[in-house]
């Protein structure tokens, strides 16, 4: 990264929240189902990576984070994600240049989001198990971990404590991986993140995975030997793409990756199962005749190197949101074609842009008060409550304002400075004005 550090990761973040939200609206409905909120975006890491780059530690699940465009992979790079494309939905990463800071700029206001609380927590809420909300918008009870060593997988990326998941979930992943390993030619199965001990937004990657019924499985085998703790913060993932982005490397995606993800759809708690565009329309090449189990594959950003599968909400659970049921088409004609016409080759290096100031306020996190009434007993839940600061029970309108108030002062600001303002109309950039931004998650989004 050229500007390595704290702000950079923000900054990043912030862009990826932006560039979330552009893509939302220039979604089709016909298409708009798979979209995360903010993991697509969320999953919010809206990057459709070109070039067979491999990425290194924090890089992978959705990488909520955009790294600047060839960056190495130094540490610094994994902790923001170290995925060297541009994002695809008309933000390119050199717009970030644009946002450098100003000597005597009103910075935006900062928030103690969901994802802060939910981030802090260390250890499970002890009570019944229970999925609390949507996707991308919730929290969960009773969360199991998934052994980090089992018969036939090895959790990655121990430090991250996010093999938390709904107990129904977590079986699921132990007899898939023992199903890939006795019918698919698989060793075994490297599970990426599922959800943290209570669920809940995360500081980084993921705009779903909140409720522990999402999961991210890696498409390259787990190796024979067992993976010490800091060989799985370190092993690269491979990414199944050529050097296009625009289809997969018949090298490492081959008929064993197809027969992975299609014992994933085989199963009937399998409610979902993202990958990238290319390896959907991989898919719907291999699948011949059989297509039935297509329908719930479908195109997100990332997941190159690794599909993400998600699980109903489990029978007889009140309070947990289903998404839509898939329509029953492959998505092998328009959809898949829609998403690789958005894949772009990454744009190395980012120009330079000319002195401006951004006055669009970044996307608010999601605040606990935006979350369902009962992820705020979670927390207080025993017998590891995490503390939660007045600061953080701010309420919608309230942070509205504030951001608001350094909108105007930014403005105020560029027009001292003679600086001109990004976007050029102002108004439009004010919170007020840009509901979308604070529309809850629907059903129709990742
Ligand atoms: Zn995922």
């Amino acid at each position: 990264m050229r500007s390595g550090g704290l702000s950079a990761l923000l900054f990043t973040l912030g862009l990826a929240g932006i560039i979330l939200i552009k893509g939302d609206l220039l979604l089709p409905p016909a298409f708009a189902d798979p979209r995360s909120t903010a993991d697509g975006a969320g999953h919010r890491l809206p990057e459709f990576v070109p070039q067979g780059q491999s990425l290194i530690r924090s890089s992978e699940q959705d990488a909520t984070s955009a790294p600047k465009a060839g960056s190495a992979a130094s540490n610094s790079d994994a902790k923001a994600g170290a995925i060297t494309a541009d994002p695809v939905l008309g933000m390119p990463l050199s717009e970030t240049s644009s946002l450098k800071a100003e000597p005597g700029l009103p910075e935006w206001p900062k928030f103690i989001g969901a994802k802060d609380l939910f981030g802090a927590v260390k250890k499970p809420a002890p009570l019944a198990a229970r999925a609390i909300g949507y996707y991308a918008h919730g929290c969960l009870s009773g969360a199991v971990p998934l052994p980090v060593d089992g018969p036939a997988w090895q959790e990655m990326r121990l430090s991250r404590n996010r093999n938390w998941g709904h107990p129904e979930l977590i079986a699921l992943i132990e007899r898939f991986a023992l199903d890939a390993q006795k019918f698919d030619g698989w060793h075994g199965l490297l599970v990426g993140d599922i959800a943290q001990p209570r669920g809940g937004p995360m500081t980084a990657g993921h705009a779903s995975h909140q409720v522990g019924l999402d999961a991210d499985i890696w498409l390259t085998p787990m190796p024979k030997r067992r993976l010490t703790r800091q060989q799985r913060e370190d092993l690269q993932a491979t990414s199944m793409l050529d050097s296009t982005g625009l289809a997969v490397n018949p090298k490492v995606f081959t008929s064993k990756q197809v027969a992975l993800i299609k014992r994933a759809a085989s199963y009937s708690e399998v409610e979902r199962i993202f990958v990238h565009p290319a390896i959907k329309k991989a898919l719907c090449v291999a699948a011949g005749t059989d297509r039935a189990w297509l329908g719930k594959v479908r195109p997100y950003y990332g997941h190159y190197y690794h599909f993400h599968m998600r699980i109903k909400c489990p029978a007889g659970v009140s309070g947990c949101q289903s998404q839509t049921p898939p329509t029953g088409d492959d998505g092998c004609g328009k959809e898949v074609d829609w998403w690789l016409a958005r894949v772009r080759p990454a744009k190395n290096p980012p120009v330079p842009k000319p002195r401006s100031v951004n006055v669009r306020p970044p996307k608010p996190p999601i605040m606990l008060s935006d979350l369902p009434a009962e992820c705020r007993s979670l927390l207080a839940a025993g017998p590891d409550p995490v503390p939660v600061p007045q600061a953080a029970l701010m309420t919608k309108a309230a942070v509205h304002e504030a951001l608001e108030k350094a909108a105007k002062a930014r403005m105020a600001f560029a027009k001292a400075e003679g600086l001109p303002m990004v976007p050029a109309n102002a108004a439009a950039a004010h919170p007020a004005l840009r509901p979308h931004l604070h529309k809850t998650t629907t059903a129709e989004k990742k």
